[in-house]
């Protein structure tokens, strides 16, 4: 079986075939290589939807795909696979019927998840899935996602929206409409904001960046403890780009973060193939209603 895989971002919609032979075992899930476009955002919904129909195409004209599995940023109804709430990231999302649109157009089985839920799934399906996970993804913004041991469906996987507790309360405006959002801090853009440095590595290796480091582990150590103190997680997995380069920051995070009782703190080992990984495994093993 192939799938074609797309992961839409505000930024970049990325995509690629992933071959399975055996549902059940995410670890033999086959990626193939990954098509960038840029999702287009500001000229938007109309082209976005142009530009991701076009990657679903090009890789069912390359590869015969038999199904396609989309995971997205914004909010999305498991059972339906309906966007029901998107940012200005994704203008025009907010209510638009992505499964439905991809199934009409291309005919073929289709499902869409969110992005930090996929992300989530993948992590939790490649680590131990009888775990209790907390799945931390820090990119434009922060994702986050608690999965549960069991069958994955609308139940197993929760949004938790810790991006959006407040932890500075008379801070940054987050694009929610709230101030002091936690992803306003613990996310990569948080991190070039605040560095004036688009290579984020910087960061973590001069000195001159010392206090930015300091507070982006705090105020990381915090949206990790507010984890722990309300889902009770076994694993707390940290994923997304700024863990690419983990071995600049991981243990002098760890170090910050102290004791965290039987939870383990651990970084996410799929990379930016989360997404694409965990829409193709919900789109095997998922039980959708309405998709
Ligand atoms: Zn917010």
């Amino acid at each position: 079986m192939k799938i074609a895989c797309i992961d839409v971002g505000g930024t970049t919609i990325k995509s690629a075939a992933v071959t399975v032979e055996n549902p059940s075992d995410l670890k033999s899930y086959k990626l193939g290589a990954f098509s960038f476009v840029p999702t287009e955002a500001n000229r938007g919904f109309d082209r976005i939807r142009e530009n991701i129909h076009s990657s679903i195409a090009a890789l069912i004209k390359k590869h015969g795909c038999e199904r396609i599995a989309i995971a997205t940023a914004g909010t999305v109804d498991w059972d339906s696979g309906k966007v029901t709430y998107a940012t200005d990231a994704l203008p025009g999302f907010t209510g638009y019927d992505f499964c439905r649109d991809v199934k009409e157009t291309f005919s073929l089985s289709s499902t869409v998840i969110n992005d930090a839920t996929a992300a989530a799934v993948a992590e939790h399906y490649c680590g131990n899935p009888e775990s209790r996970d907390v799945v931390l993804t820090l990119g434009t913004g922060l994702g986050s996602a608690l999965v549960k041991p069991g069958i994955l469906d609308r139940n197993c996987v929760e949004d938790l929206h810790l991006g959006h507790i407040v932890l500075h309360k008379d801070g940054y405006i987050c694009k929610c409409g709230n101030q002091g959002c936690a992803e306003q801090y613990v996310s990569a853009s948080a991190l070039k904001r605040d560095s004036g440095q688009n290579d984020i590595s910087l960061v973590f290796t001069r000195k001159e960046y010392a206090k930015v480091k300091a507070d982006f582990f705090n105020n990381m150590r915090a949206v990790v403890r507010f984890a722990i103190e309300n889902y009770n997680p076994d694993d707390v997995v940290i994923g997304g780009g700024v863990v690419e380069i983990k071995k600049l920051w991981w243990n002098d995070f760890t170090a910050v973060c102290g004791n965290c009782g039987r939870t383990t703190l651990r970084p996410a080992v799929l990379a930016n193939k989360a997404g694409v990984l965990g829409a193709a495994y919900s789109a095997m093993c998922g039980k959708f209603d309405n998709q």
